[in-house]
């Protein structure tokens, strides 16, 4: 496959052949998660030959994907990194940037991973495809397989929103919505694997989701002129992205496009912390609520908490925890001042970035992004919660609107 030589088990350390192993590691089991090794001396001193490419195949060399016939016609990734100069000049923080996710195909960060998880499913000619998901993955894998003609079987908790479930059946994806969290639908979904052989997307078993992931940090590091960022804040549920956007810096690390990372600063919902307890004490907790609003990061067992910790840790971050307030709070200055509408798992990070600024550990000069994960769009039961004002209802004649602007009913309550 491409430049991939190894497959690196970030528990034992030892290396399998990509030809032997699916999954995770034979001897460590589920918690055996690998890392997608290549040959960085050969792609040492390259440049990335997808200049003209205007999406995260402009990084093919270094993803787990070889023929063209296997790459999904959406165009997927080279979001753009914005300069919100409005946000700047309200916070004072004159290097505030936002990658805006939420203009992949199927308005989430995880087209990034299904992209690449659905080419290599084509590959190896696997189908159908089976995920777990709190909704985003999902719908993202149902539409990039569209695109392919792929079949694909879901689970998602029947908490998720209605409108993620709805974009999942439009894309002509099977979909199981189990009673119970979404936890529940991943031991399911794992399962079913066992018994059916359906390919697995779920981004914390198979290693080359986090390929595409990582192709963010590419970006980020493209965009601002080949460098890196000084802290870059993730909204963290199961811990897969910011392990992804880890792993596209070590990537240039190793490549020797780069010899610093950026301080990774992991942002949770107070109500599902789960990673953060495990960044502080070293383990996992037993059992914890998942109680937010933001549902793409409402998870009770994270499981990438140990690639999010090592991402944090390696890069001298930390991991924060918001209020579900802090968060609807965040989502509308995100809408009013920069024009993104995210969804509550989406405006995260961007919380993550006020806390720290509020609580002035924030440098006013250094470079700060905050991921924006997912389109508001997703969840109008969500975004209606962090609406800040209402809609004038009004008869139709020009003398009751001419009475509503005298009244200033207009104004932001
Ligand atoms: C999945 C998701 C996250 C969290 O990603 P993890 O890999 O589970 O940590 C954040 N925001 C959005 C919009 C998501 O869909
Ligand atoms: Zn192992």
């Amino acid at each position: 496959m491409s430049h991939v030589t190894s497959l690196s088990c970030i528990l034992c350390g030892r290396e399998h052949a990509p030809s032997q192993v699916l999954y995770t590691c034979p001897s460590c089991g589920p918690d055996g998660v690998l890392d997608v090794l290549y040959d960085y001396s050969a792609l040492s001193g390259k440049v990335f030959p997808g200049k003209d490419v205007f999406s995260l195949w402009r990084y093919k060399d270094i993803l787990p994907v070889e023929a063209e016939r296997e790459v999904p016609p959406l165009r997927v990734g080279w979001t753009p990194l914005y300069a919100p100069q409005r946000l700047r000049a309200t916070l004072g923080l004159s290097a505030l940037f936002l990658k805006d996710d939420t203009v992949n195909p199927t308005a989430s960060f995880k087209d990034r991973a299904s992209a690449v998880g659905v080419a290599v499913a084509m590959a190896l000619g696997k189908e159908p495809i089976t995920c777990a998901s709190t909704g985003n993955a999902a719908s993202s894998l149902a539409g990039i397989c569209a695109s392919q003609g792929i079949e694909t079987i879901i689970f998602v908790p029947e908490t998720a929103p209605r409108a993620k479930v709805v974009q999942l059946l439009m894309f002509g994806a099977r979909v199981f919505t189990v009673k119970g969290t979404y936890d529940d639908a991943f031991d399911l979904s794992m399962e079913a694997t066992r018994l059916f052989g359906w390919y697995n997307r779920n981004t914390s078993y198979n290693p080359y989701l986090l390929e595409g992931k990582k192709t963010v940090s590419l970006e980020i590091w493209e965009q601002l002129g080949e460098k890196v960022p000084d802290r870059i804040y993730v909204p963290v549920g199961d811990g897969c992205i910011i392990g992804g956007v880890w792993k596209g810096f070590e990537d240039l690390r190793r490549m020797g496009r780069t010899d610093r990372m950026p301080a990774l600063v992991g942002v949770q919902a107070e109500g599902s912390s789960a990673v953060t307890r495990a960044w502080e004490t070293g383990v996992l907790p037993e059992k914890t609520d998942c109680s937010t609003f933001a549902d793409s990061i409402s998870v009770g067992i994270p499981r990438a908490w140990r690639q999010a910790v090592r991402a944090v840790k390696e890069t001298g971050g930390e991991m924060i925890t918001v209020s579900d307030k802090e968060i609807a709070q965040a989502m509308g200055i995100l809408a009013r001042e920069s024009g993104i509408f995210s969804e509550p798992a989406g405006a995260t990070a961007f919380a993550g970035i006020l806390k720290s600024h509020r609580a002035g550990t924030l440098d006013s000069a250094s470079s700060v992004v905050a991921l924006v994960t997912g389109a508001g769009l997703k969840d109008i039961d969500g975004a209606a919660r962090a609406c800040t004002s209402q809609a004038v209802s009004l008869e139709p004649h020009v003398e009751a609107l001419k009475e509503a602007v005298r009244e200033g009913s207009l104004r932001h309550s």
